[in-house]
Parts: C-alpha cells; sequence; structure tokens
C-alpha cells in the first residue's frame, strides 16, 4: 500500500514540501491542509494592504496536481495514533507528516495591542487592515510599531500610496538593525523623502484608541496603528503534545525531523533547529523554501529506507520595498551576515520584485521537473 503524508499548512514551506514529494514519489499520497483555497503570497501583503497586489494566487498555478487539498485547519496532532483531528472533527492518518504552519503576529508584548492594533502578518488582517484605512477620513496619523524590513516595508508603502497619510515608524532598535550602515543610511534617507517620520530608540508602552504612549511619556496621535513587531507561531505543535522551544516552536534535529517523533519533519517559520548547524535560520521565505524542499528529503528518504541527510542551508541576501519605485537588495553571506555593497533605488526594486515573481516560479516548476536547489549553509 503508498504511503501517506500530510502536510499541514500550505504557505512557502508547505507548498515546497508536498511538491517535491509528489514530483518524486508519484506513489506516495500527498495531502496538504490550508485554512485557506488559494496560497498567500505572505511577502506581499503589504501590498495587500495598499492595494498593488492581492497577495493570492490560486492552488491550480502552484500546487502539484496530484497533491489533495484539503481546506480547514488541523487542531491538534496525535502522534502515537498518526492522525490530525480538524476544526471540523474529521480525522485524517497519516504515516508522516510534515509541519509547516508558519508563523502569525505577537500582541502579548504591548499593552493594549490585541484591543487596539492591526497587523500585516496573515491575510485576514492585512484585509482588515486595508478595510480600516479605507474608511478612515484624511488627513489620517498611522503609526506603524517595528523597525524591522517587515515595518520599513510597510512604513514605505503606506506613505508613497497616500500623502495623506502621516505615517510614523516607532522602533524599540536602530531601523533595520541587521544592515550594513551605508545600507540604513539610503533606507531612512528614502524613508524621510516618502515623508516617514521615525522614531528610533523608543518603545512604545502603549497603544489605546487613536493613540500610542511611548516609553519615555511622549503621546502620539494615532487613527491607525500598525503592528510589524517579531512574529510568534502557532501552538498546534506545544498543543499536540511535541517537543517545542520556548516561543512553541517545533524541534527539530538536522534533518528537520521532530525530536522524539521521527514520523513528524518540520519545515519554515514554526520550526526551530539545532542552533550550532541552522540557529542563524531567521524566520524568512527565503528559508521556508529550502527547508520545504529539504523536509520532503528527509520524508523520501524514510520511505526509501535510507537516512535523511542533514540540512545544509545558507542565506543570499535580504532583499527590502521601499514602496513601489524604490527597493534595496543587501547580498549576504551563508550566515545572512553583510556582504558587498546592496542594491538600491529603483534597481533594488526590480530586484525585489522579480525575487517575489521567482519564489512563485520556483514552487511551481518543484512540481514539474522537481530541480530546486539552494546555497549550502556556514557550517
Ligand atoms: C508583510 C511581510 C513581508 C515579508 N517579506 C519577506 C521578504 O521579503 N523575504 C522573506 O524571506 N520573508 C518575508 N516575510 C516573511 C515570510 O512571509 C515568512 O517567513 C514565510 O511566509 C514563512 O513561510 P512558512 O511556509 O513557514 O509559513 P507561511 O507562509 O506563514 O504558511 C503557513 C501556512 O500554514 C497555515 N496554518 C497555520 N496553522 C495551521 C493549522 N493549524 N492547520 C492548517 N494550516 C495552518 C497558515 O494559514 C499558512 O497558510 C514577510 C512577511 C510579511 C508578513
Amino acid at each position: 500500500m503508498s504511503a501517506s503524508v500530510v502536510v499541514v499548512g500550505a504557505g512557502y514551506a508547505g507548498v515546497m514540501a508536498a511538491n517535491r514529494l509528489k514530483s518524486r514519489s508519484e506513489d506516495t499520497r500527498v495531502i496538504v491542509v490550508n485554512p485557506r483555497p488559494a496560497f498567500v503570497e505572505r511577502i506581499r501583503l503589504h501590498q495587500l494592504v495598499t492595494g498593488s497586489s492581492d497577495a493570492t494566487i490560486p492552488f491550480e498555478r502552484v500546487l502539484h496536481p496530484g497533491v489533495e487539498l484539503r481546506v480547514g485547519t488541523v487542531e491538534r496532532i496525535d502522534p502515537q495514533a498518526g492522525s490530525i483531528g480538524l476544526g471540523d472533527g474529521e480525522h485524517l492518518a497519516y504515516d508522516h507528516l510534515i509541519y509547516a504552519v508558519g508563523s502569525t503576529d505577537r500582541r502579548d508584548h504591548i499593552p493594549g495591542a490585541s484591543e487596539h492594533a492591526f497587523s500585516l502578518s496573515e491575510f485576514e488582517q492585512a484585509h482588515l487592515l486595508r478595510l480600516r484605512l479605507r474608511a478612515l477620513p484624511r488627513p489620517l496619523a498611522v503609526t506603524v510599531i517595528g523597525g524591522g524590513l517587515t515595518g520599513v516595508e510597510a512604513a514605505a508603502e503606506l506613505a508613497e500610496e497616500d500623502p495623506e497619510i502621516a505615517v510614523t515608524l516607532v522602533s524599540d532598535s536602530p531601523v533595520a538593525p541587521a544592515l550594513p550602515p551605508r545600507t540604513r543610511r539610503t533606507i531612512l534617507a528614502t524613508l524621510a523623502t516618502l515623508g516617514v517620520t521615525v522614531i528610533d530608540g523608543n518603545r512604545v508602552a502603549e497603544i489605546a484608541e487613536g493613540k500610542v504612549t511611548l516609553a519615555d511619556g511622549r503621546i502620539l496621535q494615532s487613527d491607525c496603528t500598525v503592528l510589524a513587531t517579531s512574529f510568534a507561531v502557532p501552538d498546534l505543535a506545544r498543543r499536540s503534545g511535541l517537543e517545542v522551544d520556548a516561543d512553541g516552536r517545533l524541534l527539530v534535529d538536522g534533518t528537520l525531523t521532530s525530536l522524539g517523533t521521527p514520523s513528524i519533519v518540520g519545515a519554515g517559520d514554526a520550526v526551530a533547529g539545532p542552533p550550532d548547524e541552522l540557529g542563524h535560520l531567521r524566520m524568512s521565505c527565503q528559508a521556508a523554501l529550502p527547508m520545504g524542499a529539504h523536509a520532503a528529503d528527509t520524508v523520501l528518504a524514510r520511505l526509501g529506507g535510507t537516512e535523511p541527510a542533514p540540512l545544509s542551508l545558507g542565506f543570499v541576501g535580504q532583499c527590502i520595498s521601499l514602496g513601489r519605485q524604490r527597493g534595496a537588495f543587501q547580498p549576504t553571506r551563508a550566515d545572512d551576515a553583510p556582504a558587498w555593497p546592496a542594491v538600491t533605488g529603483r534597481a533594488g526594486a526590480l530586484v525585489k520584485e522579480q525575487i517575489c515573481d521567482a519564489t512563485v516560479q520556483w514552487m511551481a516548476k518543484q512540481a514539474t521537473r522537481g530541480s530546486y536547489r539552494w546555497r549550502r549553509g556556514p557550517h
């Protein structure tokens, strides 16, 4: 009888894993469970907010035709029984499971965030933010909280799209702290050109209706407050009794196999690997795609009765859009440390756009040719 593999989550990691499995082992039954009937391009959700992209692609364009899509949410994994429980009460059996549930926003770290903040971390939240922004009268004060790349992209996108939105970007650290000073200066200059006010080195102490309060006591008028702080992960692995780290990420070994549960393999944002082998992997689409491919290879090795190999994965660059006209591509070493000068301005925007398109093409090609490769890691 052919083996059955369930992939939980059809984001970048899950789709890549499912396509690789099916394209390399036609006899294997591959079922993907995902809450939505279309693929969400999370890396374009700031564009969904302003309307320059709908950030969704029909699964027919990215998923192997032989992969079965089950629209639903996995409520529980039972590793002893080898089954999952879905939100509608149904159960599905599996021989191997790929855990690829991604990430979401964090709301527990700023008082008032749950009640008063919007977010662009997931499709539904980005859509709500879009509706809210469209409904509010102009001129409008928007505060974006978080000076990482998602916060920078959101602030630039909003400011460029509507000059009547006064955007303030608040960050408790310097903006885009992982980038080298020259690239940061270019990004800050572009934000200034777009009219974004940057307040860095200052924490948001509280969010309330119409305002945010900073740690130094300053109060900013904020008709709409947008969270772009660090990501949290769904608690499905923890709830299911699997080994997780303090943040609830599934703990895996170098082959991406869940610690203590060989029938489960993980990939993407929701997974944490051994610090000395995979500790350099930040949550990103860039890491999720090769992790998904490698998770499939680990399952394929087990199906074929061979030992799975450890993942070796290196980064290539950091890509930032600054509205639709400008951007920055910072080449990096395999360990994600900056290397060589960044490509910025219009050329940076073109590189970013090409990479966003390429992510979808890489997944789709994996469904037909099975040839996806990546840069090896630093170790
Ligand atoms: C605005 C924005 C811009 C970004 N820009 C970049 C960028 O330029 N470059 C980059 O590398 N990264 C970027 N990222 C980060 C990137 O989107 C994530 O790191 C990436 O999506 C992780 O891929 P994943 O497959 O692990 O998870 P996801 O893409 O989040 O997919 C996980 C899927 O699992 C589903 N799921 C969750 N729980 C369950 C459940 N219980 N049952 C079934 N399904 C479930 C989710 O709904 C989702 O469909 C950006 C993120 C945002 C929000």
